[in-house]
């Protein structure tokens, strides 16, 4: 019999009522606002009243560079979740929303997979409670604000052709990527290039996991620049007045969402920001909630551990004052086998000698995360060809260099599969000896910040800026940005920014090409490589594929 699909397993499920779930928090059930019986946001009123509580342990997974083959972050931040809780623990997981785009292009949802997923997985990777349609909402509405600016007068005198505030739809539609706007006459306004983006790449998306409540959300909307004068002097949100009523559309979305695993464990599913120009985790709101109420949370950051668990250090915990106390870095025997070179179609021949070689990129990863003085176990994430040997193979290389690596069968499983990893996190993260610092201190200079990451997490021989990017940097730090985080947006498929440059690469430099100015999110980003903020869809995309069957249930989506 063929294995069951992610989607059939789901619709098996055993859920409880919201309500219940929430109970397993200590939730009461009037402090939760059901989106029917299985969703639920929980309520301003009582986060607030959760302020002087102690908080809980956080445990970030992360993993290697991605390859083809997967390594599965969200299903073992999930699979970990269940297991914590089956060996006695309460603990709670904090994902990302899923964008509706990418659902409709390829295959493969966001709610993690096989035994280790969260339900209503249709509902997540769908409209889900709607958070991500108020982003958008808000986004578009100061969007309109500002040619409604431009055409009654244009009292800021932003120049057409430098406003840099675009529209967004959650939609992957390439045809949208340029447009020219306000064609057809007086009455439309005055024409002007203009374009969209997927709405996980609008700053409204970032600052709504970045805010610790509305009064500092709206602060931050107010904060962003939408535009530049023919001075090049900025034009702020605030200066069109668009912060106020866009924190109006966002006032529900603000609220964390409830939902349930497999097992019918608490996990916290809220925001999901782009990994390249943004950070690329769940929100602060959510994570900080689920902190006062589970003794263990357990989180995710996109990417691999070069990009999403260096941008959840250095922006999120730096930004939210949070101090992780335990990294899981997941490693699959498949990728190790890639980054060793075998091509996609050779990976199910055992071939331990690759396995080996490919450990350089693991090996990198551990390294880089101890040097946030953060602990790390390795999660094998078992894929059903592992040969015996190449497990084993995994866990003498990272022996060697000092950590563990625990074999884990949450795909397979559920939380039977995963009691040693757990049991192994929470010893770590009981014993203290996380000692949590970012890697560079808000004072240093911004071409600085980009310096250390490129040389201390890439292990790149230097950064090549040309003096235009250094003036524009300068001129931030003039204005006062110069304390912000880094934002790095490079390719997630090695240390690089060359993508085929797999395992531990060395003798490369790193060209940023552009950096970017998020004042309202708090971040520079700067792009190294081809970023993509709207993506297309393939030349045969899911959604040909998807349906409703005769039960009135949702077919072809994973
Ligand atoms: P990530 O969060 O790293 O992007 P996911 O956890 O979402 O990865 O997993 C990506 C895909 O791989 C999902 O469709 C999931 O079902 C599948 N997958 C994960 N782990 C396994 C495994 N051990 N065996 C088979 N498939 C797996
Ligand atoms: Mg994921």
């Amino acid at each position: 019999m063929a294995p069951k699909t992610d989607i059939e397993i789901a619709r098996a499920a055993n859920k409880k009522y919201i309500q219940e779930i929430g109970e397993k928090l200590g939730i009461p059930g009037d402090a939760l606002l059901p989106y029917g019986h299985d969703k639920a946001k929980v309520g301003q009123d009582f986060i607030n009243s959760l302020a002087g509580k102690p908080d809980g342990k956080l445990i970030l997974v992360t993993a290697i560079n991605p390859t083809p083959a997967g390594e599965g972050k969200t299903t073992t931040t999930v699979g970990l979740g269940d297991g914590l809780n089956a060996i006695g623990k309460k603990a709670a997981i904090c994902i990302r929303e899923a964008s509706l785009g990418p659902n409709f292009g390829m295959k493969g949802g966001a709610a993690g997979g096989g035994y280790a997923q969260v339900v209503p997985m249709e509902d997540m990777n769908l409209h889900f409670t709607g958070d991500f349609h108020a982003i958008t909402s808000a986004h578009n509405l100061l969007s309109a604000m500002i040619d409604n600016h431009i055409y009654w007068g244009n009292e800021t005198e932003i120049d057409i052709r430098r406003v840099v505030w675009r529209r967004v739809l959650d939609m992957n539609d390439r045809a949208l990527r340029q447009i020219t706007a306000s064609l057809g006459g007086v009455a439309n306004g005055f024409p002007r290039e203009a374009g969209f983006d997927i709405t996980v790449a609008s700053e409204v998306m970032a600052i709504l996991c970045l805010a610790s409540d509305l009064k500092d959300l709206e602060t931050r909307l107010g904060a962003m620049i939408v535009a530049y004068r023919r001075d090049k002097s900025p034009v702020y949100c605030r200066d069109i007045g668009a912060e106020g009523a866009m924190t109006v559309l966002l006032k529900d979305a603000m609220q964390p969402n409830l939902v349930q695993t497999l097992e019918n464990n608490p996990a916290f599913v809220h925001g999901g920001p782009f990994a390249n120009i943004a950070h690329g985790c769940n929100s602060v709101i959510a994570t900080k909630t689920a902190l006062k109420l589970a003794d263990y949370v357990v989180t995710e950051a996109g990417f691999g551990a070069d990009l999403g668990a260096e941008k959840f250090f250095d922006i999120k915990c730096r930004k939210a004052g949070l101090a992780p106390s335990a990294v899981v870095l997941v490693a699959t025997v498949r990728a190790m086998k890639m980054n060793g070179g075998v091509a996609k179609a050779d990976l199910g021949a055992e071939n331990v000698e690759a396995v080996k070689s490919g450990c350089a990129n693991l090996g990198r990863h551990i390294e880089n995360v101890k040097s946030f003085g953060v602990p790390v176990v390795v999660a094998i994430n078992h894929f059903a060809g592992d040969s015996d040997a190449e497990v084993q193979a995994v866990k003498d290389f990272v022996a060697e260099q000092g950590s563990e690596a625990i074999l884990a069968k949450h795909w397979a499983d559920g939380s039977a599969g995963v009691t040693e990893l757990a049991t192994k996190v929470a010893e770590i993260a009981d014993s203290g000896v996380s000692d949590f610092a970012p890697l560079y201190e808000d004072e240093v200079g911004l071409a600085d910040k980009i310096e250390t990451v490129a040389t201390r997490i890439y292990r790149a021989d230097g950064v090549v800026m040309d003096g235009k990017i250094r003036a524009q940097l300068k001129e931030w730090e003039d204005q006062g940005y110069g304390k912000l985080p880094v934002c790095m947006a490079k390719t997630q498929y090695s240390f690089s920014t060359d993508p085929t440059q797999r395992g531990a690469p060395t003798g490369f430099t790193i060209p940023v090409r552009e950096v970017r100015l998020s004042a309202g999110a708090g971040f520079i980003v700067a792009i190294c490589g081809e970023i993509m903020t709207m993506p297309g869809l393939p030349s045969a995309p899911a959604a040909q594929n998807i349906r409703l069957n005769e039960a009135g249930e949702i077919e072809g989506l994973f």
